[in-house]
């Protein structure tokens, strides 16, 4: 910028300046964010007392009364603050981060401002306002930190209705579990019949089973976080009469509102361990942040699995060999009759990419197979009435089914560890 233009423009900061100041009483704090880019190291409130004496030289003297922008609400800061950290009181964080609604009056007077009285240097209130809050709010409390986009706790004032919201930001636990046992699912399900509400049929607890995976592994987590309510978010999800060996299944463990956030991992490693044994056991937490649940559930995991299959008639090794050999490539699978009534009908293609059979008994074999995310076990060796091709059922020549189902491996690059 030239020096011509930067005279003009001081000029103009001054005339605007003046504007503001005759319009009406206005305080230290709008005055001064009105020119809020201008300098450094300074609050608004140093800023528009400066510019109220450079003013006040110049003859331009204002108006005493409450500010006719913000109505006072800048002298309410320290108030605000103490309202918070009420809010905050017997709950564990290190970090926040200030919200506000405007009144509508307030809002208006943000347009009017940035209409008539436009420096193009001016702070939006809100903006000015959370910021000067959360210095408050931090004097106050001493030890705690801004955090824009992970805080512990999230401030919401609600100036409409004179009411400060407070939402305690969720703790993320990633770590990988085994399910050790047939016939518990991997989530809360509601009961099919009353659908969660409670009835006869679920005994009025509201579930479909009496157990979870995610309930096992929960309810220490609740306990010593001091929250009530926790999901476990799958990588993927086994059947329910599925069992999840080997190092088992990555999982993220979403706890919600907890007032205790400095939890102790392996203690509660330990005590699920202990409570839930011979049904679920866990390894290898740590914390993560939110972004860690879509990446475990959208990762393109390989799996591994090891079937106990029957045959209808007998068969011998070699032609166990060859058909199993024979169904390694791609897999064309609609979806199964078993879960249509809840998936898009439509056919997919997934590659399996190994398989070895080991014969038990003539109608007996224990199939041991690596196959890309997403292909149902089940039906590759059933062929679910021709909708998987191939499928065990067809390079076998003879019918087959699936009587036990283990996962044994559930691998991506995507996964934390
Ligand atoms: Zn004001
Ligand atoms: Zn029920």
């Amino acid at each position: 910028m030239n020096p011509e233009d930067q005279a003009w423009q001081k000029h103009e900061i001054i005339d605007a300046a003046a504007t503001l100041l005759c319009a009406g009483p206005i305080c230290n704090d709008c005055l001064g964010r009105a020119v809020g880019k201008l300098g450094h190291g300074l609050t608004n409130r140093d800023r528009g007392e400066a510019l109220r004496t450079v003013l006040a030289m110049l003859d331009v003297v204002g108006k005493h009364g409450t500010c006719w922008i913000c109505e006072g609400l800048f002298e309410r800061v320290e108030e605000w603050a103490a309202r918070a950290a009420a809010a905050a009181q017997g709950i564990e964080f290190d970090s926040y981060l200030f919200g506000v609604r405007l009144t509508p009056r307030l809002g208006q007077m943000e347009t009017v401002l940035a209409e008539r009285f436009s420096t193009g240097l001016s702070e939006p209130l809100k903006h000015a306002f959370n910021r000067e809050v959360g210095k408050a709010f931090e004097a106050q409390l001493g030890r705690c930190t801004l955090n824009l986009t992970h805080p512990h706790l999230a401030f919401i004032i609600d100036l409409p209705q004179d009411a400060i919201k407070l939402r305690i930001l969720p703790l993320y636990i990633y770590g990988r579990y085994r399910k050790l046992v047939r016939g518990i699912p991997q989530t809360f399900w509601p009961c099919r019949r009353c659908r969660g509400r409670g009835c006869e049929t679920c005994n009025f607890t509201g579930k479909q089973y009496p157990e979870s995976v995610e309930e096992l592994i929960a309810a220490p987590f609740l306990e010593a976080a001091h929250s009530s309510e926790a999901h476990l978010h799958g990588a993927g999800r086994e059947d329910i009469d599925a069992r999840m060996l080997g190092t088992g299944r990555p999982f993220v463990l979403e706890v919600a509102s907890p007032k205790c956030r400095g939890i102790d991992l392996s203690s509660l490693e330990c005590r699920v361990n202990a409570t839930a044994t011979d049904k679920v056991s866990i390894s290898g937490l740590q914390f993560v942040s939110r972004e860690t649940v879509a990446l475990v559930k959208e990762a393109k995991a390989n799996k591994e699995y090891r079937a106990l299959v029957v045959f209808e008639s007998e068969i011998q090794p070699d032609t166990l060999t060859k058909a199993v050999a024979n169904l390694v490539g791609t897999v064309q699978q609609r979806t199964p009759q078993r879960v249509v009534h809840r998936r898009a009908d439509r056919v997919r293609k997934r590659r399996l990419l190994d398989a070895e059979g080991t014969l038990l008994s003539p109608t007996q074999a224990e199939l041991r197979l690596r196959s890309e995310g997403g292909l149902y076990i089940k039906e590759l060796v059933s062929g679910d009435n021709g909708r998987t091709t191939p499928s065990l059922t067809s390079t076998l020549g003879i019918p087959s089914r699936v009587v036990e189902l283990d996962v044994v491996e559930v691998s991506s690059d995507a996964f934390p560890d």
